[in-house]
Parts: C-alpha cells; structure tokens; sequence
C-alpha cells in the first residue's frame, strides 16, 4: 500500500474547497491532501484516495491509480450518475451528527405542518382570526419514505414527539414502535395510511418518479408532504396538480430537480408550497473530517475499506 498524497476534487467554490482543505489536513496531520487542481499529471497516477464533493469526473478519471473516494456528502446520487464506466469504490459520509440534524429537520417541517403553520400565516397575511381544531400527534400518522441511515434516524424523533410513526424501505426493518413495510403493496398501505409523508429515499432508477400522480392519489385528501431526499423522486406537475385541487394539503420541499430552484418555478409562488434551499442536513465540517480521518486511518493501518455505495442498486 502507498503513502502517497490525497487529492481533493470538488467543483466548489475556491473558499469552501480551501476551507475543506483545512479542516482535513488539520486532522489528518500526516496525511499530504492536495486539491487536485494544484496537482501535475505526473503526480496523479501514485493517487489511492480521492475526498470528493461534487466531482468533475473528468478529473476523477484522470486518477487512473485510485483505489477508493470518499465523499464528503451522504447523497451520492449525483456522483453514481455521472461517473461512467470509470467505477472505484465510493464512500458516502456516515455520521450520526447528519442523521441528527435530519432528524431534526423531520420533527421541525412535521411539526410546521402538523401545528398549521402555513395556514395560520396565511390567515394572518389576511387578517383572518379563525381557530382550527387541535388533533393529538398519536392521531396523526407519520409515513416516513426510507429508512436508512437519515430515515430511521427521523422516524424516531417523530415518535418520540407522539406521532403514530410508519416507515417503509426495500427490504423490511423492524424498529421499535415504528410501524414497518416493504414492497409496492407496503407502499400503497403506507400512503392510504400517511396525514403527513415525508420522503428519504435515495434517487436511483427505481425511485426515480416513484410519487407519480397514481400514487399520489392514494394519501388522503389534504394529506401534506415532505421531500427532503431528492426533487425527482416526486413527479412535480402532478404534484402541483393535487396541490392546486387540495387533494394534498401543502408540500415542504427542500431538494428540486434543478438546484438552485429557477425564478420562473412555479413552486417559489404557490400557496400551498414551502421552499427550502437544501438545507435540511448540511454536513458538519468537523464532524464530518474526523469520520473521514477515521476512514483513511484504517485504509493506511491495513488496507480495509468502509462499506462503499452499491453502484448495481445506485446508493
Ligand atoms: P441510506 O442509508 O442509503 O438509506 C436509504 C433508505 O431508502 C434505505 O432504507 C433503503 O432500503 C431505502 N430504499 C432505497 N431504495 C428503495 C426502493 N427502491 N424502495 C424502497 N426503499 C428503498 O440513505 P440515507 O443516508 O438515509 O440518505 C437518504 C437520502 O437523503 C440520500 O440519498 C440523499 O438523497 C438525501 N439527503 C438529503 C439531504 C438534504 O439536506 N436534503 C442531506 C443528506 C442526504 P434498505 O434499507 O432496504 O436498503
């Protein structure tokens, strides 16, 4: 096994990859962490490791000696899907401070709209002094779409607040007082069955598009809607469309198709829609380097890898 450098490919601004490029070489010491725009061809073949943040594969491919690359981000979706045939192994970031702060995230946007708080502003945008009635968390069910790392972590915290909690994944779970499904007729269950659903599926082929208008049509009338996963994985038009009937109550997206959200989305104007601009779960620089150091250190002591992306099922 080589020592030799690690290189940082990001298409970052040169501020936050020279903030990174601190963060990691200040715990990782022994570690010689390049950008790899200050890297010469000679160097790039003696390159085990690549830190990555929005890649350019190009430049990735470039690295023809690369054993493994670890991201810096839990969602690789973007990455998966412009690599090519050029496939190493990658790494997502795991840390428990980015399923806390989701989890954080569920219980926040959950709680917005299970205490009405779109519709109390738009009363108050309109003068409007109407009370609605108050029902109990335990009467209201959470449907929460993953349960993964970020998803399980989320279900959680909604049933400790005193939601009735459903999850729903590829193959089944069993979490303590959580509800748990699997399969499409899980799905159809979990959906007739969701006041609020919240989405933290990763995006891959079979969860592209997966919330289309049919499935859509089976939440219950003015049921609302999470997405904190990513934009595709709900169909927008038909989404907007059961939004404008009030087949859907309100829908708080956090994650688009197209990031930043164009001006002329008709999401930023719509009653019924909150926008968010991915800000759901950052990665935390300092947890998040350690996790990394922790990783690399590993690799060095004995060449072990941590469990890498199953690029055949895309996450
Ligand atoms: P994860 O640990 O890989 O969990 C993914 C979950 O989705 C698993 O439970 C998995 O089922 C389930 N799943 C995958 N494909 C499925 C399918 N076809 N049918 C049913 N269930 C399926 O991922 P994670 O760390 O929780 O992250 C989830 C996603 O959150 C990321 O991919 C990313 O898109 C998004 N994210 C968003 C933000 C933000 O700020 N908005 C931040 C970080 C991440 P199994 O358990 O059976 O494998």
């Amino acid at each position: 096994m080589k020592t030799g450098k690690i290189a940082l490919v990001t298409r970052l601004s040169p501020e936050a990859e020279t903030m990174w490029l601190e963060r990691l070489s200040a715990v990782m010491p022994g570690e010689d962490i390049r950008s790899f725009v200050t890297l010469t061809p000679d160097e790039y073949v003696d390159i085990e490791i690549a830190i990555v943040a929005n890649p350019d594969p190009a430049h990735l491919a470039q690295l023809t000696g690369l054993v493994w690359v670890q991201s810096l981000w839990a969602g690789v979706e973007r990455l998966v899907a412009e690599l090519g045939d050029f496939r190493p192994p990658i790494v997502r970031l795991v840390d428990p401070e980015l399923a806390r702060t989701m989890g954080e995230a569920a219980l926040a946007w959950v709680l917005y709209l299970f205490r009405d708080m779109p519709i109390y502003a738009a009363q108050q945008r309109a003068s409007q002094w109407v009370q609605h009635p108050y029902r109990r968390p335990e009467r209201t069910t959470v449907g929460v779409l993953g349960l993964g790392e970020l998803g399980a972590t989320a279900a959680m915290r909604l049933r400790e607040a005193g939601f009735n909690v459903a999850g729903w994944s590829r193959s089944l779970k069993q979490v303590q007082g959580i509800t748990c499904r699997a399969g499409e007729d899980g799905l159809e269950e979990t959906l007739k069955t969701s006041d609020i659903l919240v989405c933290l599926l990763p995006l891959t082929a079979e969860t592209r598009d997966l919330l289309d208008a049919r499935r859509l049509a089976l939440l219950p009338r003015g049921a609302k809607l999470v997405n904190f996963a990513r934009g595709p994985i709900i169909n927008t038009p038909a989404l907007l469309a059961a939004l404008d009937t009030g087949a859907l109550g309100h829908a708080v997206l956090d994650v688009f198709a197209v990031e930043p959200l164009p001006a002329a989305s008709p999401e930023w104007s719509h009653s019924a829609v909150t926008v968010l601009p991915h800000i759901s779960a950052a990665t935390d620089p300092d947890t998040a380097s350690l996790i990394v150091a922790r990783n690399i250190e590993a690799y060095r002591a004995d060449g072990s890898l941590p469990t890498a992306v199953n690029l055949h099922r895309g996450y």
